[in-house]
């Protein structure tokens, strides 16, 4: 059977058509971000209508059409999106009317990417797993027996916000200490702006052409390749709080794998080294074994393979 799995964003709704956990074809639609509930309904029906006759298939042949959005999906499938105009928005049973044989799921984009990596990536074949997406913000998903743990009210597993420590800056949240103020890659970039604000000698200066609003995470882990003082500063902070972070979900959940995904995760080879044992360090049962820690699998495609297997 085939599945569908759809992407939604801020820019783009992203489709594809999924056999045997491969994409096989896929179509892109600019997102309608004024059109609310009904156009994205219209755009979807479109993409999925589009994908079948392309590939010459029926709508029978596809077992279940997944949706991943950037906001809060309620376990009755409830989609909030600020960025979409949704709120509380029931799309499950609007899709249902154009396709009515067909399944039709929904859930959070994040937790989508992780149930991407358990079913075709870095985490099959393990029961319980943690993916944590280092970008813009520290992103998160659980799976236990292939099944995504989002909380009674389908708003858990935030990883990105479990308060590890206390910060110099706010998170987005309004909280203060949040795991991804100090671990996604705006953390990185923070940080080396305010030491570079305070005068300190780096390479990194050179590489933003001394424009403080262009450094990226990536002149940071190149700089730290070449032994940039400052570099070292920021990538050893991050490090540390990276592995506090695990720390914190080793000893609460005590997952098979963890799988680290994002951006950031493209400097694996800094990221992995030491990484295990620096995790121990903050263990409640430090002579236990910890498990895996993987990098993902997939990176643009997490979205549409995650839907499909919703
Ligand atoms: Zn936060």
């Amino acid at each position: 059977m085939y599945k569908i799995g759809i992407d939604i964003g801020g820019m783009s709704i992203k489709a594809g058509l999924v056999y045997n956990g491969e994409i096989i074809d896929r179509l892109v639609k600019e997102t309608d971000t004024q059109g609310g509930l009904d156009k994205l309904v219209e755009d979807i029906t479109y993409l999925v209508n589009e994908l079948v006759i392309k590939n010459n298939i029926n709508i029978e042949q596809v077992e279940t059409i997944g949706m991943g959005f950037p906001g809060i999906v309620t376990n009755e499938g409830a989609v909030t999106c600020v960025n979409l105009g949704l709120k509380n928005a029931l799309i499950v049973p609007k899709l249902n009317e154009n396709f009515k044989n067909t399944k039709v799921k929904v859930g959070n984009d994040a937790n989508v990417a992780a149930l991407a990596e358990y079913a075709y990536g870095s985490m099959k074949g393990y029961d319980t797993g943690v993916m944590i997406t280092l970008g813009t913000g520290v992103g998160g998903g659980i799976v236990v027996n292939g099944k995504l743990i989002t909380g009674a009210n389908g708003v858990g597993a935030e990883i990105g916000h479990m308060m590890i420590s206390s910060n110099y800056y706010d998170c987005n949240c309004g909280n203060n200490g949040c795991f991804e103020t100090f671990c996604s890659a705006t953390a990185i970039i923070k940080y080396t702006q305010k030491l570079l604000n305070e005068n300190r000698e780096t390479i990194i200066r050179e590489m933003c052409e001394n424009d403080i609003n262009k450094i990226t995470a990536k002149m940071v882990f190149d700089a730290y390749r070449e032994n940039d003082e400052v570099a070292v500063d920021v990538i050893k902070r991050f490090k540390k709080y990276l592995a506090m972070g695990l720390g914190n979900i080793v000893n609460f959940m005590d997952p098979g794998v963890i799988c680290i995904g994002g951006g950031v995760s493209n400097a694996s080879d800094i990221l992995l080294d030491g990484l295990s044992e620096d995790i121990k360090k903050y263990l409640v049962y430090k002579e236990t074994t910890i498990g895996d820690i993987v990098i993902a699998k997939f990176k643009n495609d997490a979205g549409i393979l995650g839907a499909s297997a919703l």
